[in-house]
């Protein structure tokens, strides 16, 4: 069995997913332009005097667009396969912990100072927060080893928030390693596009327990749109498919964040250029404060 379906609220495993009209019947871009209409999903009619846009809005989306999961693709390097695209990577961390820790029973477990939203997704869904804090910006294996069996999910940030550093790839291996047969580890890279080479999606292929967090919220811009990534084997995605809601990406959000994707990156490069020489520019002017 694999880790994916070992570790997983075992109701879920044997679950069918909901079955729309688009999930069932017709998926990518040229359905969404044909006529064929589908009576049991009770859409509006769209064309004529009925028409509120060009852009087929009248239709539901695909469960995930075409267009969109081909952009992250190319951009990530991955299989279409391995990816979901999600509201936020806030909602790939709710579902992540949804589908792994049953309620009242199972625990995640943080490194902080870390992100917020690992312990309120984990409060909001009855799971129990184990925290093993960072000692000097870098993990406690020691500590982590100790929680070996007693956690379900295991959040690292790197490039680390609020921390700005990034994880020992050694480090990140061996919490991996530590949790293989018993735990998730989320390798969160909400900030990647600040060090690009320093992903770790290669892990990916080595370690059937590791999933990684992407977004379009920051050095893309976009936190406006609500567009993140899960990248995981395909036993993950298939599993996390099953708890997130039938159409998460709006046909709005698809095409914009598909259409930065496709020919916004050097502009986010330079974005990301900017900022961090902003950045050191900050840095230098502080150590020169007598305050600091
Ligand atoms: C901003 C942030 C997120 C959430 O990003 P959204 O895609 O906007 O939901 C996740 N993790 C970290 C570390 C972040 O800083």
């Amino acid at each position: 069995m694999s880790i994916a379906n070992k570790l997983a609220r075992a109701e879920l495993v044997e679950m069918v997913p909901y079955q729309s009209a688009r999930r069932l019947f017709a998926s990518g871009d040229a359905a969404q332009a044909n006529n064929k209409t589908w009576l049991n999903a009770n859409e509006a009619p769209g064309k004529g005097e009925y028409q509120v846009s060009s852009q087929n809005i009248n239709r539901y989306p695909d469960f995930q667009p075409d267009s969109l999961l081909n952009a992250y693709s190319h951009y990530c390097g991955l299989e279409r396969t391995q990816i979901l695209a999600t509201r936020g990577a806030d909602e790939g961390i709710e579902l992540i912990i949804r589908s792994f820790c049953r309620a009242y029973q199972d625990s995640i477990l943080i490194c902080p100072p870390t992100y917020g939203m690992y312990a309120i997704s984990a409060e909001n869904h009855g799971a129990s927060v184990v925290t093993v804090p960072l000692i000097d910006n870098i993990l406690d294996l020691e500590g982590l080893q100790h929680q070996v069996g007693k956690v379900k999910v295991v959040f690292l940030c790197s490039p680390g928030n609020p921390t700005g550093n990034l994880l020992p790839k050694e480090q990140i291996i061996k919490a991996i390693e530590l949790f293989k047969d018993s735990a998730i580890v989320v390798i969160d890279e909400a900030y990647i596009e600040f060090s690009p080479e320093q992903t770790k999606t290669a892990l990916l292929k080595e370690y059937d327990n590791v999933i990684v967090l992407r977004t379009l919220s920051k050095a893309f811009a976009l936190a406006g749109l609500r567009c993140g990534f899960t990248l995981a084997n395909t036993d993950i995605i298939t599993l996390l498919s099953k708890v997130i809601a039938p159409y998460p990406i709006s046909a709005p959000v698809a095409e914009i964040a598909s259409q930065t994707l496709n020919t916004g990156i050097q502009q986010m490069t330079q974005r990301v250029r900017e900022c961090n020489k902003i950045k050191t520019s900050i840095s230098i002017w502080l150590s020169e404060q007598s305050l600091v």
